[in-house]
């Protein structure tokens, strides 16, 4: 079960409580904190913990079990259905209906099973919103089609034809369940069923709206305006408070939640908050050193490249990546610097480079034997030593 709390603790009784102590403490706090009256975030989790404790205190074997092993004793045993099936809420007739729509499922609560169905409220709708890398970093209102189950215009939701209202079921009077007696040997059982002819409405239409055919619902295909937030990531889900589907007369509608997928960008890969860009740089703008442009999401910024630097040098753009979803500033760009190896070369540019090559075979005597781009690179190497972080404001 859900609660690790002490059952005892929960609904403030002693061990040796008396079934009328117990059944006072869990009224008292199950009025307290039933959802439909007490409108506080965890009212719903404190009424199901309340609702659990008392399930297991009351029923003598499942005490026994708490007793003596804990909640272990309960847990391995008992599925939550099992720990709800023979718990006696048949005194709280007037917090019956909350446990279906709490716990799930009709009966077993109670002696008399679920009563009528009360109006049940619309369902909750998911939509997943594609939206590009700037109009995450930038915030967009973008325009979104939904469709979705909306109340009857004609009939305003009721189901029933214009100047005609739903009348109570006949077969039920208005309970949306009957009883039956069933004759066994072993004696007379009475079974409750959802009534058939309203099907646990209690109501009727007689004369049903020509424009829903009594369903009292329309499809519609809904335009709304979906503002997505600076710096929204994948996954970021966004509620619409009473925008999904309409709910049976008198009940609210659902919510929507639009779920964001921020789409691949052809240059830019996005991590965390950062922004990771490659460029490339030709051999001798990596030895001799450069000004460059690099695109960014804000616009094209100048960055300085130290004269040699080394491929895969990561320089970081202060403050040009996402802004952070929560709060201010944004993250950075990090630029990945790769130098690439000239081919093709022209007959001056070969010239020129074996000239490189000799220049440093003086610097390094007897090591003939390493290739050029290693002997390159230790020319690099010796001439700097702290080139492959830098900064550009
Ligand atoms: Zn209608
Ligand atoms: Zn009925």
């Amino acid at each position: 079960m859900s609660t690790t709390r002490d059952y005892y603790e929960i609904l403030g009784v002693s061990k040796d409580a008396s079934d009328t102590e117990l059944k006072k403490a869990y009224r008292k706090l199950a009025m307290k904190f039933h959802p439909d009256k007490n409108k506080e975030a965890d009212a719903e989790e404190k009424f199901k913990e309340i609702s659990e404790a008392y399930a297991v205190l009351s029923d003598a074997e499942k005490k026994a079990q708490y007793d003596r092993f804990g909640h272990a004793g309960i847990d391995g045993r008992y599925s939550t259905e099992d720990i709800f099936r023979n718990a006696d809420f048949g005194d709280f007739g007037d917090l019956g209906d909350i446990f279906g729509s709490i716990f799930g499922g009709g009966g077993g609560f109670g002696g008399g099973g679920r009563r009528r169905q009360g109006p049940t409220r619309g369902s909750d709708l998911r939509y997943d919103l594609g939206v590009t890398l700037e109009q995450a970093a930038f915030g967009e209102k973008v325009q979104i089609n939904i469709p979705r189950a909306e109340n009857c215009e004609t009939c305003g939701g009721s189901g029933a034809k214009e100047g005609t209202s739903p009348k109570t079921c006949a077969t039920c009077r208005g309970s949306g369940q009957v009883t039956h007696a069933r004759r066994t040997p072993l004696g007379n059982f009475m079974t409750t069923t959802t009534c058939g002819a309203c099907h646990g409405k209690g109501q009727v239409i007689e004369s049903p709206c020509p424009v829903c055919r009594g369903s009292g619902k329309q499809k519609k295909v809904r335009k709304m305006g979906v503002s997505v937030p600076k710096g929204a990531d994948t996954g970021l889900r966004l509620k619409m408070s009473g925008e999904g589907e309409a709910g049976s007369p008198g009940a609210p509608p659902g919510d929507l939640y639009i779920v964001i997928h921020v789409k691949q960008h052809d240059k830019f890969e996005r991590v965390g908050d950062d922004i990771v860009y490659g460029i490339p740089i030709s051999f001798s703008q990596a030895a001799l050193g450069t000004e460059i442009q690099v695109p960014t999401l804000h616009g094209k910024v100048n960055m300085k490249i130290k004269p040699g630097t080394q491929t895969h040098s990561v320089l970081r753009l202060k403050g040009k990546g996402m802004p952070h979803l929560h709060g201010h500033g944004q993250g950075d760009q990090l630029v990945r610097v790769i130098v690439e190896t000239p081919t093709n070369l022209t007959g001056k540019q070969k010239d020129l480079l074996e000239e490189l090559e000799r220049l440093s075979d003086g610097d390094h005597k007897g090591s003939k034997k390493k290739g050029f781009f290693d002997k390159l690179k230790n020319v690099f190497e010796s001439s700097t030593s702290d080139n492959s972080v830098g900064t550009v404001d």
